[in-house]
């Protein structure tokens, strides 16, 4: 199902068009009314004129997180404040936050998009939404919010946490469609279970997007077969109008990045070289059509990989692979490179396993994961449990190639948060 058949399968050649055409006017814009970049492509010595083909891109300075952080409260402007319709702002666990604004046309825009991934997912207007995403300052619940309602569905504001109300809510007004964090989903399925709700003969529960953290596919495995839903990827960022940069189509195989909107770039985090297609790298985007803050050439540190080939959907987007961490949340632990995911993967892949899990760092380079059982399906004989400890350090130093303790707990001790899960803890004092 299309929203907007003709610009979602619009040919190669005349989607690479629009998008220089566009981005020659993006660049105009910035450059009249945005004094950081008037700085920056001076600095560059670059106008939009000289911009010829899209390889030109490589020719333009990159944003960056600290660039955005330093121009706040004002943020990169480019339109009169009588123009600026929402603020939104993206924090980080430190410093100022980013100041994000919103133009009429750039809300509009945002639910443009969101409104062909839904519906590209199978979403129409017979569905019910319970939106699961924290309203506010966040732009995942609000951008979804009038996606939703721009296809029709009938949409539930729900916002996250309070498991008792949520289920209230699908039971009475039969929803069909949520949109969730994966830490959340892994413990709302926990909480049916508690209650012995089975979702696929008590809820009318169909699809999920799942997004706002990276999380493996063993997990959305998980997730899939708790909740007896369809799991759809979603990626996203506030600085380019929050969700719906890119969504899965029924293929899943990769999210369709809508190109009309956004130019992407896989680099090297390193050197900020583009990397070959199908390599990961570091993504970089540039904004096509925002009015009110138009960004070049931002730095995600989101890592991930454009698929090469096209997809039997039809669509002519390209697509981005699952996102498998962030440039920032590597962490080196005696000296090795390990990124959070690697060792969801290897603890999502374990049936005895429960939902959550916790990794603590402490003293000297010493990690001690912390994991769930799950619930059921486990005796909790103490000789399975020992060989279940050694089977998941075994399979740990395999992944990671250093050895953690492995601690494991009953279900439902660890902390759950019911924003965005925090899986790291660093007491370390290096
Ligand atoms: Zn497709």
């Amino acid at each position: 199902m299309f929203w907007d058949k003709e610009i979602e399968t619009l040919d190669r050649g005349s989607l690479e068009r629009l998008q220089l055409g566009r981005l020659r006017e993006t660049i105009e814009h910035v450059a009249a009314h945005v004094p950081f970049y008037q700085h920056k492509l001076a600095e560059a010595g670059v106008e939009a004129t000289d911009i010829r083909s899209l390889d030109d891109l490589r020719r333009l300075p990159f944003t960056t997180n600290a660039d955005l952080r330093a121009t706040y409260p004002r943020g990169l402007v480019a339109t009169p404040p009588g123009e600026l319709l929402r603020l939104h702002t993206s924090s980080g666990t430190t410093g100022k936050p980013k100041a994000l604004f919103f133009s009429r046309g750039d809300v509009d825009n945002a639910a443009e998009l969101i409104a062909r991934a839904m519906t590209m997912a199978g979403v129409t207007t017979d569905d019910v939404f319970q939106n699961m995403m924290t309203y506010g300052l966040f732009t995942g619940a609000l951008v979804m919010h009038y996606g939703a309602e721009k296809v029709g569905c009938l949409v539930i504001p729900a916002g996250p946490g309070n498991s008792e109300r949520q289920l209230l809510l699908m039971q009475d007004f039969r929803s069909t469609v949520v949109h969730v964090t994966p830490s959340y989903a892994l413990y709302f399925a926990g909480y049916l279970e508690s209650k012995g709700i089975d979702p696929r003969r008590d809820l009318a529960l169909r699809k999920a997007f799942v997004g706002a953290e990276p999380y493996t596919e063993e997990s959305r495995g998980k997730i899939e077969k708790a909740l007896g839903v369809e799991v759809y990827n979603s990626y996203g960022l506030s600085e380019m109008n929050g969700p719906g940069v890119a969504f899965e189509c029924p293929h899943q195989s990769g999210m369709h990045l809508w190109e009309d909107h956004f130019i992407a770039e896989v680099v090297d985090p390193q050197t900020g070289e583009p990397v070959p297609e199908g390599e990961c790298g570091e993504l970089v985007l540039t904004t096509l059509c925002r009015e009110a803050m138009p960004i070049l050439r931002y730095r995600t540190r989101d890592i991930t990989a454009l698929v090469p080939g096209t997809c039997a959907c039809g669509r002519s987007h390209r697509r981005l692979a699952r996102i498998t961490g962030r440039t920032d949340d590597v962490l080196v632990v005696r000296g090795v490179n390990i990124y959070p995911q690697q060792i969801e993967q290897v603890l999502m892949g374990l049936p005895q396993v429960g939902r959550n899990y916790l990794i603590v760092l402490d003293g000297l380079d010493e990690m001690t994961v912390k994991v769930e059982l799950a619930g059921s399906g486990f005796d909790g004989r103490i000789e399975h449990v020992v060989r279940l400890q050694s089977e998941i350090v075994s399979r740990l130093r395999a992944e990671i190639l250093t050895k953690p303790k492995v601690e494991l707990v009953p279900e439902g001790s660890l902390p759950v948060s019911e924003g965005k899960a925090k899986r790291v803890i660093d007491n370390r004092k290096l």
